[in-house]
């Protein structure tokens, strides 16, 4: 007979998520936003919960966002689904080849991430996209558990200065990587090897961003190019001294 213990850790781990109430102002928040809807959906039924990270889980490449958005993650229940940023990260996804699709539009669309894992700092939607610091702490074991659950990790991406900063946390709290101290200023194309995974900046694909051309499709295909590259390469036990690439951060672009 299964016992409690014996649970799919994802399985426990994603119930988990949907059942937190946590955080009193994300929780009025998200439940009043999936009550009153955006008009062009008023005919759908609000996912309204916390939303839990999706992919493969036996990624070697990890992005973390920020939060879901009010009427994409919040509605539909899937990281990044059903909004204009999550448009452009699963395009970039399909055409680096990590997505089976180029949308990525309801949680039963049938999208499936090979070798990434799609999640977030912090699981509700906030008001003005933006958690407090006292939010995005209490969400950060969500994160840590996930990225030990991830154990073929090898790269995490972090898709703007809140996720770098709640990365390199949920990395340190794991025990699976040391910052290098002072600890590095986010910057799109910051590139940090440390320990067992690299870490790597990037602009959030917010509107903000896109719309200003900040952030261009030809961007983010080099990041998740990068990314790719690192995931494939020897691991660092596996290289001669010579050829250990030296713990420098890059920082082609400047943060903000
Ligand atoms: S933000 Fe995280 S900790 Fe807070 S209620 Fe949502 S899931 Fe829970």
């Amino acid at each position: 007979m299964a016992r409690a213990g014996d649970r799919d850790p994802w399985a426990a781990l994603r119930a988990e998520i949907e059942a937190c109430r946590a955080c009193p102002r994300l929780v009025t928040w998200r439940e009043q936003v999936a009550h009153t809807r955006r008009a062009a959906y008023r005919d759908q039924v609000y996912w309204g919960r916390p939303v839990p990270g999706f992919g493969d889980p036996r990624a070697r490449v990890v992005l973390v966002g920020l939060a879901p958005a009010a009427h994409g993650g919040n509605r539909t229940g899937r990281i990044f689904t059903g909004d204009r940023s999550g448009d452009w990260l699963f395009a970039a996804l399909w055409r680096a080849g990590f997505a089976d699709r180029p949308t990525s539009v309801a949680r039963d669309d049938g999208l499936a991430l090979t070798d990434a894992y799609v999640t977030a700092a912090v699981r509700c939607a906030p008001p003005r996209n933006r958690p407090d610091a006292a939010e995005r702490e209490r969400c950060r074991p969500y994160l840590v558990r996930e990225l030990r659950l991830l154990r073929r990790r090898r790269v995490v991406v972090a898709l703007g200065g809140l996720a770098w900063a709640a990365v390199w946390a949920a990395l340190e709290e794991a025990g699976l990587a040391r910052a290098p101290r002072p600890r590095p200023p986010f910057a799109h194309g910051a590139e940090v090897p440390a320990g067992t995974v690299t870490v790597l900046g990037c602009y959030h694909p917010s509107q903000q961003n896109t719309f200003t051309g900040r952030l261009t499709p030809a961007m983010l295909d080099a990041v998740l190019a990068r990314a790719r590259a690192l995931a494939d390469a020897p691991a660092a036990g596996a290289l001669s001294a010579a050829a250990t690439p030296s713990p420098r951060p890059r920082r082609p672009r400047r943060s903000r």
